[in-house]
């Protein structure tokens, strides 16, 4: 018999805002996440402004923003030519707002709240192994201090990130990548801010500048190729 309605594999911003979305529609939800919080997840860190709303809906947002989120109002897209495309939010509507959060936060944020809702069992440092797909029935096994534990629910959700392990196995379309890609991030003080995020796009990769303060941005950088990796 299945001890849960569902499982979700993976606490990132997919599965713990699914987690918690499901136990408000009343059903009892194992959330599993190999990794413990607070964790790095290296991102440009920019919450676009269909994010924001749900975590608005949950009851996040106004939290983070007293932790110092930074508003930002649209993307520029530097491209190579000097040719650059604007996304203004405003365009779109009045009320749309993008949002800077360090990853770090808003995971361990979303984890800890799915955590909070009456129906989630969130249990970290819980590597999922294998999937066995039965009749009205799934049954997930993982790797748990040491040990082989299986739980068993009606619905399996795979929010286990880009590299899911679970989309080879319903067809799913993985995307293959030619090259390696590389990221690093930093913080930097003394920037003239511009209040939009800008991604500067060539050959070699993509920099993202995200807007922390009056003063500071965090930059990350993703790099295509392993030639980059030794600087
Ligand atoms: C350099 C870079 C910059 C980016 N910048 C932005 C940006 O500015 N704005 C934006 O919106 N997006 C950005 N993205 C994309 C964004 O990071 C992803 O879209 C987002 O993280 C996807 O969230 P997710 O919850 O689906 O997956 P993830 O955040 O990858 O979470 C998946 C979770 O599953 C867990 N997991 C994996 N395998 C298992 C397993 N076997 N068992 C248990 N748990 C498992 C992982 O530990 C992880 O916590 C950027 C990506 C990169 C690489």
């Amino acid at each position: 018999m299945a001890n849960f309605d569902g499982i979700v594999v993976g606490a990132g911003v997919a599965g713990s805002t699914t987690a918690a979305l499901l136990a408000r529609q009343g059903f009892r939800v194992l959330l599993v996440e190999k990794a413990t919080f607070p964790r790095e997840k290296i991102c440009g860190e920019g919450l676009m402004p269909a994010g924001a709303r749900i975590l608005n809906e949950l009851g996040i947002l106004s939290e983070l923003r007293a932790q110092g989120a930074q508003a930002f109002s649209g993307i520029h897209f530097h491209l190579p030519r000097n040719r650059c495309i604007e996304l203004n939010f405003a365009e779109v509507s009045q009320t749309a707002q993008g949002w800077v959060v360090p990853r770090m936060v808003l995971d361990t944020r979303l984890a800890r709240f799915a955590a909070q809702q009456p129906g989630v069992q969130l249990c970290e440092a819980f590597r999922v192994l294998s999937a066995q797909i039965g009749e009205g029935q799934v049954e997930v096994t993982g790797l748990y201090q040491g040990q082989l534990h299986t739980h068993r629910a009606r619905l399996l959700i795979g929010a286990d990130g880009i590299r899911s392990r679970f989309h080879n196995g319903f067809g799913i379309h993985r995307h293959k990548r030619r090259t390696r890609r590389f990221a690093l991030s930093t913080s930097y003080d003394q920037l003239q801010g511009t209040g939009v995020v800008e991604v500067h796009c060539c050959e070699a990769g993509e920099a993202y500048v995200a807007p922390m303060g009056k003063r500071s941005a965090r930059i990350t950088l993703l790099l295509f190729g392993t030639a980059h990796r030794p600087r």
